[in-house]
């Protein structure tokens, strides 16, 4: 789970962390209010999970309470790269003098974490590390070992950082361990021109595997990238966007992964997985096959089933219910295998539909979907 830029100040500031005097609100008005006890002028910051926010015009420096309840208005339910600004965070302004980029990521690969610092931090981050890679430092990090004082100065030095920038990175160290992070970034950590170091912008990712013991957050955190993983997490279905154009239902874990693989072995993409588990009701089908019609990037659906517990003819009989209920505008193809498959098929040939196909083997499933998908 990624936390907000607001969230992730508030952990900074517990662990010690520099960070400008900020507030966070949903309302214009109370904005002003906080400009006013920020000392007058505000940089009014958009909180949405998205990066780029200053490019999206999601980052405003207003000169006094009245401009920053005007620029928080503008913002308070303005769209950035889909993510609608529910609130926004009032930061005290600093004056710059350089902008650097610190960060630490875990590295699955290794299985170790990855110390990433920059003295070339702020907005283009991203370029840099395209254009100049040598212009950021990365230096492996040990779990086990951790960021000891002599391994921040290892990484302030490989990056060019000034050496008060150590003791940030020992604390950001203290941030990923203790919050259960997977993630902790800062960009830009700044130097202001009164000589201070101040993380401006924070980043935070919590392990979502350690969420039983950080209860910080609370359930209502939880957010998806996807409207429509959220609409298929709130039916109890396991749903994953892709960017394919056919679209996945299967039973099962181990069913659904291969049946991506087949339907990448015959040349397309998947647009996305769902897993209907064992029970495949009726209305577990047409949940499922809403969600996965919604999604408009879907070209064709293969529905991969094998009967167990759940017999083939149920999961028909689902389809076949589903159908009643959702309006199919996306050819679907059907491959029943397993137990009662025969009783499955004669159900579903019972229920003709111009989009509806079956077919018998998993490979012809995939081929027909694949190819109805181009
Ligand atoms: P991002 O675009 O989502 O990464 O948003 P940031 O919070 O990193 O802000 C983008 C840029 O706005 C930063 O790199 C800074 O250059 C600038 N900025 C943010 N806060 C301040 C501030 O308090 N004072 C000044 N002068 N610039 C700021
Ligand atoms: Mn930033």
């Amino acid at each position: 789970m990624d936390l907000y830029e607001h969230q992730a100040r508030e952990l900074f500031e517990d662990y010690g962390v520099p960070v400008p005097k900020a507030e966070v609100t949903d309302s214009a008005k109370e904005a002003r209010q906080i400009a006013e006890r920020l000392g007058g002028r505000a940089v009014v910051k958009a909180q949405v999970k998205t990066g780029g926010r200053g490019k999206a015009g999601g980052v405003k420096l207003a000169a006094d309470p009245a401009a920053t309840e005007l620029t928080a208005r503008q913002m308070l339910g303005m769209d950035i790269k889909g993510h609608t600004v529910r609130t926004v965070m009032l930061a005290q302004p600093v004056d710059i003098e350089a902008e650097f980029y610190v960060g630490y990521a875990l590295d699955r690969a290794a299985g170790r974490f990855l110390a990433m610092a920059s003295a070339d931090g702020g907005m283009d981050i991203e370029e840099v590390a395209e254009a100049r890679p040598e212009a950021v430092a990365r230096i492996a990090v040990d779990p086990a070992l951790g960021v000891t004082a002599d391994k921040a100065a290892e990484i302030t030095a490989a990056a060019g950082l000034p050496p008060e920038a150590a003791d940030v990175l020992t604390r950001l160290w203290t941030v990923l361990v203790e919050e259960d992070a997977v993630l902790v970034e800062v960009n830009p950590l700044v130097r202001t021109r009164d000589g201070r170091l101040l993380a401006l912008d924070g980043k935070v990712t919590l392990d979502d595997n350690a969420r039983f013991r950080q209860a910080r957050w609370g359930a209502s955190e939880v957010t998806y990238d996807d409207p429509l993983e959220e609409q298929a997490a709130a039916k109890g279905l396991n749903y994953v966007k892709l960017d394919g154009q056919v679209g996945i239902i299967g039973n099962g874990a181990g069913l659904v992964m291969s049946t991506l693989d087949v339907v990448a072995g015959c040349g397309a993409r998947p647009a996305n997985f769902l897993d209907i588990g064992g029970g495949a009701s009726a209305q577990v089908m047409a949940d499922g096959l809403t969600v996965i019609l919604s999604d408009p990037d879907v070209k064709s659906v293969f529905v991969n089933v094998f009967g167990g517990i759940t017999a083939c003819d149920a999961v028909a009989d689902g389809i076949a219910r589903a159908l009643d209920s959702v309006h199919l505008t996306k050819p679907l193809v059907v491959r029943l295998d397993g137990n009662n498959a025969a009783r499955g098929r004669a159900i579903l040939d019972g229920h003709a539909h111009p989009l509806l196909e079956q077919a018998t083997t998993m490979d012809g499933a995939a081929r027909r979907a694949a190819d109805l998908a181009k």
